[in-house]
């Protein structure tokens, strides 16, 4: 027929057309593939790659390499071709013949001068050209390459690789066209592994001034320990010198201060990481204002104040943690008595207000400028900078009051009429409907102390004997050993009803010396009281804790009164 010739030449013009757009769609989507990796959450770069690296094979190329040459950083290629056995060659090709910065060709080549080379075909000429031995020519005839990219990856500042993309069973040749395609694909993996690059090293730093904020905190805890506990000590003798009672509530005062800078900084270093754990139960927010409020009432009068509580007469529910609620209000009520002169007034105010909790902090302090009532929230943000503001402080509170308003699902906010006349401070919380009445866990009062005999752990010395003074002065029987290995000895003899371990023992740390306790005393005294005294007070320490067998974690320097409490409140044991 005389059409046939000419229909056969238009059904293959077509075929190649829609083969095109195929190939078309198919890079269209390889780049949007390849985008959405480069975008993932998942920011290590290795893994990145590696999928990138995936997408690209065997969609766009039968073998890829990535090598990264950021000076003074790393250097890392992924390999990834069709197929187990190309893989593996192609791993042992880079693994033996590394692409060295010195070469005039290929990648080192296109690293240096940010030029993409494209090879449509790959002559025998020119493989030999680009292998160092017959080894390495062997290996690369080998994968029996068709065609080769080799692209730069330019970030906005610098070269930092460069992406190899190579076909060989498929065939198929690469054009112009893919050449295109291949830059911007590099382009977009070059700005991702730079941000990634630089996520992860300000990670490190992160991880690093982490860890050291809560070394600092344990560090500086630790040697407040003993001070605090021979507190109650200091102060029953003061009972007749009112000079020594004095000492002892000047003490008494400074350590609280010093404990609340350290808290404040021990939990912004963990908020800003997202790290706190909250304890949520509903709880009704007058009762815990009243706690919060006596807890601050000596501090606020001792500085001349006069301080008005008027809380909610009707029932208030939130739904929270109750000590972080506490915290928002007491930092609130200690910035008042830090600003407020004395003979000011200080007002802690709660109301319900439609479907919201309503606190207000107001003092007739100092005042804060217009421009900086919403920047005080901001971490190490303070009015006065100047080093002799007679107030000290590190600039950490309000970031805390905000960061744990907003976990609350609340807001927080300033007010201030200007300099020299006051300031207000207002938490907006969520209410929850009141609760059923049901009843609450069985309080426990603390009965008067009942001796028993206690067993205290810890390798500063002094911090041992101070708690054995204070708890023998409470009528109980105490021994005192400074480390794991003599505790088990000394328990043998004394069989203690309750031992308290400090976590950070030498030879046998108070973990393990927990875990023999328990497996010691499993069938004679099942209910052997054990507290673990930690200059940590992290979840994953608390839980660490629990593990070993610890019945109550304490964060040094802990409330005395809490570890009566505690071993008060313990069953009655017998024999
Ligand atoms: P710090 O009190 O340790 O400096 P904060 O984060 O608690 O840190 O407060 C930040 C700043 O906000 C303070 O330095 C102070 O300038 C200002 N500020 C906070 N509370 C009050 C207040 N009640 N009256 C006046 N200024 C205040």
């Amino acid at each position: 027929m005389p059409g046939e010739p000419e229909s056969s030449a238009k059904r293959m013009e077509l075929e190649k057309e829609i083969l095109e757009l195929r190939r078309a769609r198919q890079l269209l989507q390889l780049l949007a593939n390849a985008t959405n990796i480069l975008i993932s959450d998942n920011l290590d770069y290795e893994v990145r790659l590696k999928n990138l690296a995936e997408v690209i094979v065997p969609n766009f190329a039968d073998w890829c390499a990535i090598n990264i040459i950021a000076p003074a950083r790393l250097s890392y290629t992924v390999v990834t071709a069709a197929g187990e056995d190309k893989k593996k060659l192609a791993e042992e090709i880079a693994r033996k013949y590394p692409p060295e910065r010195e070469y005039r060709y290929g990648v080192a080549e296109v690293i240096r001068s940010g030029q993409a080379t494209l090879y449509p075909a790959m002559p025998d000429e020119l493989i030999r050209r680009t292998t160092v031995n017959a080894e390495h020519y062997e290996l690369l005839k080998k994968l029996g390459i068709v065609s080769v990219m080799v692209v730069p990856m330019i970030s906005q500042h610098e070269t930092i690789g460069a992406i190899t993309f190579v076909t060989a069973e498929s065939g198929y040749r690469y054009s112009e066209d893919d050449l295109a395609i291949a830059k911007q694909l590099a382009h977009r993996a070059a700005v991702a592994l730079e941000n990634a690059l630089l996520y992860a090293e300000v990670a490190e730093a992160n991880r690093a001034k982490e860890k050291f904020l809560a070394m600092l905190a344990h560090e500086l805890r630790n040697p407040l320990t003993p001070v605090r506990n021979s507190l109650p000590i200091l102060a029953e003798k003061g009972k007749e010198d009112y000079e020594i009672r004095d000492i002892a509530n000047i003490m008494d005062r400074q350590i609280a201060v010093m404990n609340r800078l350290l808290d404040d900084l021990f939990d912004v270093a963990r908020a800003t990481a997202g790290k706190i754990r909250f304890h949520t139960e509903d709880l009704e927010l007058p009762g815990l204002l009243r706690h919060a409020a006596e807890t601050m009432r000596p501090e606020l009068e001792r500085k001349g104040l006069q301080f008005s509580v008027y809380l909610a007469g009707r029932p208030v529910h939130v739904h929270g943690d109750r000590v972080r609620l506490e915290q928002i209000v007491i930092n609130l009520l200690g910035n008042a008595a830090k600003y407020t002169p004395a003979g000011g007034h200080v007002t802690l105010e709660c109301e319900l207000e439609g479907k919201e909790a309503v606190i207000r902090v107001r003092d007739t302090g100092k005042g804060i400028p217009p421009h900086m009532l919403e920047k005080i929230f901001q971490l190490f943000v303070q009015v006065d900078q100047s080093l002799d503001r007679p107030e000290g402080g590190l600039g950490l509170g309000l970031t805390l009051v905000q960061m744990l308003t907003e976990r609350h699902g609340g807001r927080v906010s300033a007010r201030s009429e200007g300099p020299g006349r006051g300031s207000e401070f207002i938490v907006r919380l969520p209410v929850v409907p009141e609760p059923e009445t049901k009843p609450g866990p069985a309080e426990r009062r603390p009965a008067a102390d009942e001796p028993k005999r206690i067993l205290v752990v810890d390798d500063n010395e002094d911090a041992a004997n101070s708690i054995g003074k204070l708890l023998r002065r409470l009528g109980h029987s105490i021994r005192v050993a400074y480390d794991g290995i003599s505790a088990l000895e000394i328990a043998q003899g004394f069989n203690p009803e309750a031992v308290l371990l400090d976590i950070g023992l030498p030879l046998m740390d108070g973990y393990e010396a927990a875990a023999r306790f328990r497996e010691l005393y499993k069938n004679s005294r099942p209910d052997l009281l054990l507290v673990a005294l930690s200059g940590y007070g992290q979840e994953e320490d608390r839980a660490k804790s629990r593990e070993a067998g610890f019945n109550y974690h304490l964060v040094k320097p802990f409330d005395t009164q809490e570890l009566r409490n505690i071993i008060n409140a313990w069953p009655q044991k017998t024999g």
